[in-house]
């Protein structure tokens, strides 16, 4: 069973999905392109590690994007045989005019929920375990604002 009960929802921004948002968006592509601005290949301090969370900043500022980077996360834990994942994100960092941080708390939410459910129905046809996954922001009061998974939800 593997558990990651703390990872940041910037650090998994696939490159290639980066690349698309910014086409819509009308983001530029930054210096050496997404790959080298988003994975980290050898250790670093932590400014850089921060240097390339930062680098997902400008794409992940709206609901489409925001709910596709939370889906694409889940997805790519499931596929490397994480059972539970817990991502974190600053939702006043990605709210803009018009995606406000209820808005991008849902959005986040959203695709947590597409894509436990997709490892779900992924896992049970192969008869793998299934993914929940949550996610908590990095609001100053850290409050967890939701559980996606059905088996988790407090309603
Ligand atoms: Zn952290």
């Amino acid at each position: 069973m593997g558990l990651n009960l703390h990872t940041h929802l910037e650090g998994w921004v696939r490159p290639e999905t980066a690349a698309d948002l910014a086409a819509s968006m009308g983001v530029p592509a930054p210096d050496g392109g997404w790959e080298h601005a988003l994975r980290m290949t050898e250790p670093a301090d932590l400014t850089v590690f921060l240097a390339h969370v930062a680098a997902a900043y400008p794409v992940l500022g709206s609901a489409e994007a925001m709910r596709r980077v939370a889906r694409e996360a889940v997805e790519d834990a499931a596929a490397d045989r994480c059972d539970y994942l817990e991502l974190r994100f600053g939702p006043s960092t990605h709210a803009r005019p018009g995606f406000d941080i209820p808005d991008v708390i849902a959005a986040a939410c959203a695709g947590l929920e597409e894509g436990s459910r997709a490892a779900t129905e992924a896992s049970t046809r192969t008869a793998g375990s299934r993914l929940p996954a949550a996610a908590s922001t990095s609001c100053p009061t850290r409050w967890e604002c939701s559980r996606v998974h059905p088996d988790f939800r407090s309603t």
